[in-house]
């Protein structure tokens, strides 16, 4: 892998994702401290996002490397499909710098490869666009966001790992993503 390709790669969605955040701002509560996103998933990382996790992994200081190698074995020894990211230490992710794909764009409305529409779930929890959010249907309320005023309403962007993950700039930096499976299956 050419970190310094990766690194200019997320450097350029950086620069995307933040101009989508600050466009659905006032639909948002992420802050630092709001983990829920981390606490509950499979977390689908491809081999390139992996190994820049693990480049990352490498420059943490011993005892941080300890606790995240106890939350893995805890995991794999658990089997289960949903779980709290091994990285999340005390609320906060301990790889910042180096998260997924997956990481940087939870939080925001996206389409599936199938054009369906994917919404956060802490909506569900009175977090991200539950103003907008009918419970009963488990989906965005069309009527809500027709009668609830808003500067720039509820719009879902074209985020999903497939459409990042083929982007043509990846072929100007000769960037394979690669295979795809749950971040916990890597170990
Ligand atoms: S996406 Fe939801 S759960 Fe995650 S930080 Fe934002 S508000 Fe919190
Ligand atoms: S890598 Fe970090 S941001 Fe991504 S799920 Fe894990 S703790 Fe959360």
């Amino acid at each position: 892998m050419s970190i310094k390709n990766y690194e200019k790669f997320l450097e350029i969605l950086t620069d995307d994702l933040d101009k989508m955040f600050e466009h659905q701002k006032e639909h948002l509560c992420c802050k630092e401290g709001c983990s829920y996103c981390c606490e509950r998933g499979n977390f689908p990382f491809s081999k390139l996002e992996f190994d820049y996790l693990m480049y990352g992994f490498e420059k943490l200081d011993e005892e941080t490397k300890d606790i995240i190698d106890k939350n893995i074995r805890k995991i794999k020894s658990k089997n289960l499909n949903s779980y709290t990211c091994p990285f999340l230490i005390n609320k906060k992710c301990s790889l910042y710098k180096y998260r997924g794909l997956i990481c940087r764009t939870f939080g925001l409305l996206s389409m599936s490869v199938d054009n369906e529409l994917t919404i956060p779930f802490c909506a569900g929890m009175g977090l991200n666009y539950s103003k907008y959010f009918d419970k009963e249907k488990q989906t965005i309320s069309y009527n809500l966001v027709q009668s609830i005023p808003s500067k720039h309403p509820p719009r879902p962007f074209n985020i999903n790992l497939n459409n990042l993950m083929s982007l043509d700039i990846l072929k100007e930096l000769n960037l394979e993503f690669g295979n795809v499976k749950r971040m916990i299956d890597w170990f």
